[in-house]
């Protein structure tokens, strides 16, 4: 077993994992296993060495290390050999920062955009590091003949994508009618196994569950804390892009809740080795519909209760029954966290206020931004603080939200940034009064 990396258990009993092992919990306790670094074999690295090296390798033409994931090699699987990694050049995401959105939101607002990825949501983030192991361990003569996942619609995307290009089979479970079109082309068009289940994602998530107790179908879902490693790059990348400053919040949707853990992960390493001097504080954005943190938080954390979760616009976070809430919770009281809620009609007008500086806000990041704006107005984010937004998904995937936005056509919603085309004449002086009333107006 390689020492430098190894599955251990959340609840800390001693037995260590191999990460070649097929194993996702505790045999001892069933709590969930995370990947431990060895962080002495870390600090044989200086931090300012670590900065040139990570500053080196970004967006390098060197594979593996132009993927945002594989620059971090080191902290994410240090055993891998560069042979059996599967990339498809993940994460190196823009970091959208305009004056036009300050002025929108009234505060210092950077979102990072990590739908602009291969499939076009952070989940590439992960993937990369579990199809990678799958590959290693395929290679290696593991008798492993498929991988399976459960998902709101983006995690099956980026399965489906890495394993295609690695050759592997992948098995995908949905919850019917649930996910959007696009979503739902994605692993079809990469040829995956595609079952469409009448339950919801909760019920997916049981269901594969039983599926992996064989061996021979690896799970990827992100109880499997390979793609924690992974997704915790996230805020080691924000902050390298912000040259090794640390934003004063770091605001993140969640539903099944590994990758605000992750984020937790990553931004602990940095302070570990010494390569920032401050920890930010985490807010952790829900829908209203799906609130399970959002409850347990009113109540100090002190105790959790799945629940059946509504019908959301945010479709990837519609979960009730998270399966990371105790490494969500522990991410979120060491950073001091927070967790906020957003109704329909907020995240959608916090996404339609975003989309005017520029962006294409996707749902869950209306969530996010919504939970951004009342934490303002409960004065628990000030004014004068700097803010991160983590974008998890291209705008592209929901369309059909777009439209409907604009359209005026979502049920019980009050829209406020409506932008409708207009349809007219092709002719020049119908074209030139409306262009004109509407310049008029916006003055
Ligand atoms: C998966 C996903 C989330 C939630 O991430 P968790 O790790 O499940 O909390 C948020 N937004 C989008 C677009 C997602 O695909
Ligand atoms: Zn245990």
């Amino acid at each position: 077993m390689a020492t430098n990396a190894y599955f251990q258990c959340i609840s800390g009993c001693d037995e260590k994992h191999g990460l070649d092992e097929v194993i996702y919990r505790c045999p001892k306790c069933n709590n969930l296993l995370e990947v431990i670094h060895n962080l002495d074999e870390l600090k044989k690295k200086s931090a300012d060495e670590w900065k040139e090296t990570f500053e080196n390798r970004y967006k390098s033409n060197e594979f593996p290390y132009s993927s945002g994931v594989w620059g971090k090699k080191e902290w994410v699987l240090p055993g891998i050999k560069n042979e059996d990694i599967v990339s498809l050049g993940e994460g190196a995401t823009h970091l959208f920062k305009t004056a036009k959105l300050d002025e929108l939101f009234n505060q210092d607002v950077y979102v990072k955009l990590c739908g602009n990825s291969h499939t076009g949501s952070f989940k590439d983030l992960g993937m990369t590091v579990l199809v990678s192991q799958v590959n290693a361990m395929i290679k290696s003569g593991r008798p492993i003949k498929a991988i399976a996942c459960a998902s709101t619609g983006d995690t099956s995307a980026a399965l489906a994508a890495y394993a295609a290009s690695a050759g592997i089979q992948c098995v995908i479970l949905l919850p019917k009618n649930k996910i959007s079109l696009a979503q739902l082309i994605q692993p079809v068009s990469n040829n995956a196994i595609v079952l469409s289940l009448d339950t919801d994602f909760d019920g997916c998530m049981n269901l594969v569950q039983k599926l992996t107790t064989e061996k021979e179908i690896y799970l990827a879902n992100s109880m499997n804390s390979l793609r924690i490693e992974g997704q915790k790059t996230v805020g080691i990348e924000i902050i390298q892009q912000l040259n090794w400053q640390v934003p004063d919040w770091f605001v993140i949707p969640g539903g099944n809740l590994g990758n605000v853990s992750a984020l937790g992960n990553g931004i602990t390493l940095l302070y570990e080795l010494g390569m920032i001097n401050k920890m930010p504080r985490i807010a952790l954005a829900q829908a209203q519909k799906a609130n399970p943190l959002y409850l347990s938080y009113q109540n100090n954390f002190e105790e959790f209760h799945p629940m059946q979760a509504g019908k959301t616009l945010a479709s990837a976070i519609q979960i009730g029954n998270p399966v990371s809430v105790n490494k969500a919770i522990r991410a979120l009281k060491k950073f001091n966290g927070v967790v906020e809620q957003a109704s329909e009609e907020e995240l959608a007008n916090a996404a339609a206020l975003a989309d005017k500086s520029g962006l294409l806000a996707d749902p869950h990041t209306g969530v996010a931004l919504a939970a951004l704006i009342k934490l303002k107005e409960k004065n628990i984010i000030s004014k004068n603080e700097s803010v991160a937004v983590i974008s998890t998904a291209n705008g592209l995937k929901f369309a059909d939200f777009k439209v409907k936005y604009h359209e005026d056509t979502l049920e019980d919603i009050n829209i406020r940034y409506q932008n409708k085309p207009v349809e007219i004449k092709a002719d020049i002086s119908e074209i030139q009064k409306i262009v004109n009333k509407k310049l008029e107006k916006n003055k």
